[in-house]
């Protein structure tokens, strides 16, 4: 069939891609029989072999199992980036569950919803966590509860001598109220194999609630099909990837989609070291491990590689290993890249697009080839992406529409939540299409750029001020070092931006400069007419700028006496 709403593709890297039909579990197993004695996670001094993961993952599903964990029942996971969190997350899908991702930063409130939403019967968490699932136990459908600690997944000394007071695990094991507590260790320790159950590629590997800047949550049913693809579709993409050779400080968190498919399961796909980062804020310690473990691969997001750009240490490590970096989640910054390419002697940090209810990734920039600045690149590998007008036609070539996009990575639909799903699943020329939610723009070569938030648009005196256009003129005021922009209620204007500002320490600057620079910069409309100076920006857990909170706030600023 012609496509002819279809972008170029990218020279070497096929356009045509063939999903397979592997689960997660056989990615992992393949891998594990290939490189048994490779170092597969690294934390805090602490190393784990593939042959020794799988192991653990396996006993860790016949345990599941051995306390009442059927196939297809939900198990949420509330851990940091761990080793527990990998053993936990292959030891449930072996013992057919599906994995719900929990965010450590979740209140009981937060939690309470997303437990009850999801139906998860299991919930593996932190200790440190514990005090939040206890306020709202006896309240969610939760019977069993697993606890692990950081000090468990630490090398001696250092788990004999982890503070006291984090080694409460012992001494929770047993019923309480709102179930059965177990211990994650012990559980491993069990070492066993379980019995057998079969896992389809289109079965539900993960519910995935989706970011928190938009809306209520709903969880994403992401199957085994769905998130080996993406994996694949990356290794596609990275022409020059070294299968059992290449290492990954995976700061990201594994919870969110996007540090789950790049850091954790491409990474076990092609047999990479894992490093693993538990708190991403903590760059003193990102810088740390990139030195001490020669990082090749380092997936991030834009706040990230910016408040490594202006760290005081940064200067003190070797950050010249690190070859590739893709950059999600939210527009990259041009200076951000540029700082950053010169700090690490030229690393490759290129931007990519993705979405929750796509595995993540879409879209990137050419790892080798052609890299444009403020674009997310080209398609991935096996996806088809095309710019719609409202007429529920392609746009010509250049003119802003809504993304859509289609490929084995793109979910099954919302969990339990059809009437929100037929919002953003269509049919289109025989096959299905997710509606992004985001305002783009291909230019004649094929590369996507994009514009906006169809709901973070703001319409100051009738015209569209995408914010994006006007946090990057913000950025490039000498003293800002980050910014946003969102709308606010204007007598005469229906709406006008109003800017949030975080000035780079030290530095100073006015309302009436920022207001100035922008108007240089912008046409009058577009230019913020008020300007609020913060100390940081309000962020979700992996650094996504909120965005509707900020404005909210503004709004709710003005409406006082
Ligand atoms: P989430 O599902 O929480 O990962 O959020 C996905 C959304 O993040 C997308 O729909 C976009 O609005 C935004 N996003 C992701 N990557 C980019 C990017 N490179 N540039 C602009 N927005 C992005």
């Amino acid at each position: 069939m012609e496509r002819p709403w279809l972008s170029h593709y990218e020279e070497g890297v096929p356009h045509e891609f063939t999903p397979t039909n592997d689960t997660l579990p056989d990615l992992l197993r393949r891998t594990a029989e290939q490189y048994p004695d490779r170092t597969a996670l690294t934390f805090l001094g602490a190393k784990t072999t593939y042959r020794v993961l799988w192991q653990q993952a396996l006993s860790f599903a016949a345990a599941l199992q051995k306390i009442g964990v059927q196939p297809g029942e939900r198990v949420s996971l509330m851990l940091p980036n761990c080793p527990q969190f990998v053993v936990g997350f292959y030891g449930a899908l072996l013992a057919g569950a599906t994995v719900v991702n929990t965010s450590p930063l979740y209140t009981p409130h937060e939690l309470q919803h997303q437990l009850q939403d999801s139906g998860s019967e299991t919930l593996i968490l932190l200790d440190a966590f514990y005090p939040r699932y206890e306020e709202i136990a006896g309240t969610v459908p939760v019977q069993r509860v697993i606890v692990t600690g950081i000090q468990d997944a630490l090398p001696f000394p250092k788990n004999v001598l982890y503070p006291l007071k984090a080694r409460r695990e012992g001494t929770w094991v047993g019923v309480k109220a709102g179930g059965s507590v177990y211990s994650m260790t012990q559980l491993v320790r069990q070492d066993g194999t379980p019995e057998p159950v079969v896992l389809r590629p289109d079965d539900v590997a993960l519910l995935q609630y989706t970011g928190g800047t938009t809306g209520v949550p709903k969880g994403a049913m992401l199957t085994h099909r769905n998130l080996v693809a993406n994996a694949e579709q990356a290794r596609a993409w990275m022409t020059d990837l070294k299968d059992g050779q290449e290492v990954t400080l995976a700061a990201i968190p594994f919870f969110h989609v996007y540090g789950m498919t790049v850091a954790m399961n491409l990474s076990l796909l092609i047999g990479a070291t894992i490093v693993l980062v538990p708190n991403a804020r903590d760059i003193k310690m990102v810088l740390g491990q990139i030195d001490a473990s020669g990082a090749t691969l380092f997936p991030g997001v834009p706040t990230l590689y910016n408040a490594i750009n202006h760290h005081p240490d940064t200067p003190k490590h070797d950050l010249t290993t690190i070859r590739a970096c893709i950059s999600g989640s939210a527009p990259l910054l041009l200076e951000t890249a540029r700082q950053f390419r010169q700090i690490t002697g030229g690393a490759n940090l290129v931007e990519g697009y993705g979405l929750t209810e796509a595995s993540p990734i879409t879209h990137t920039n050419p790892i080798f080839g052609d890299q444009r600045e403020g674009s997310i690149g080209l398609p991935f590998p096996g996806v088809d992406a095309v710019v719609m007008g409202e007429d529920g036609q392609p746009v010509p070539t250049g003119e802003v529409g809504e993304l859509w996009v289609s490929g084995p990575m793109v979910m099954k639909g919302y969990y339990n939540r059809p009437d929100e799903t037929a919002k953003v699943l269509r049919e289109w020329q025989g096959q299905t299409w997710l509606l992004t939610g985001d305002m783009a723009v291909m230019d004649d070569d094929g590369y996507f750029r994009i514009v906006d938030r169809k709901k973070d648009l703001i319409i100051a005196g009738g015209f569209n001020v995408y914010p994006r256009e006007v946090e990057e003129v913000l950025t490039m005021h000498p003293a800002v070092l980050e910014a946003a922009a969102v709308g606010v209620p204007d007598e005469y204007r229906g709406e006008s931006v109003h800017a949030v500002v975080v000035l780079k320490p030290g530095q100073q600057a006015t309302e009436a400069d920022i207001i100035a620079h922008c108007r240089r910069e912008l046409s009058a409309y577009k230019a913020p007419r008020s300007v609020e100076f913060r100390a940081e920006l309000p962020k979700t857990a992996v650094g996504k700028v909120l965005r509707r909170q900020l404005a909210d706030e503004a709004r709710a600023a003005r409406q006082q006496p």
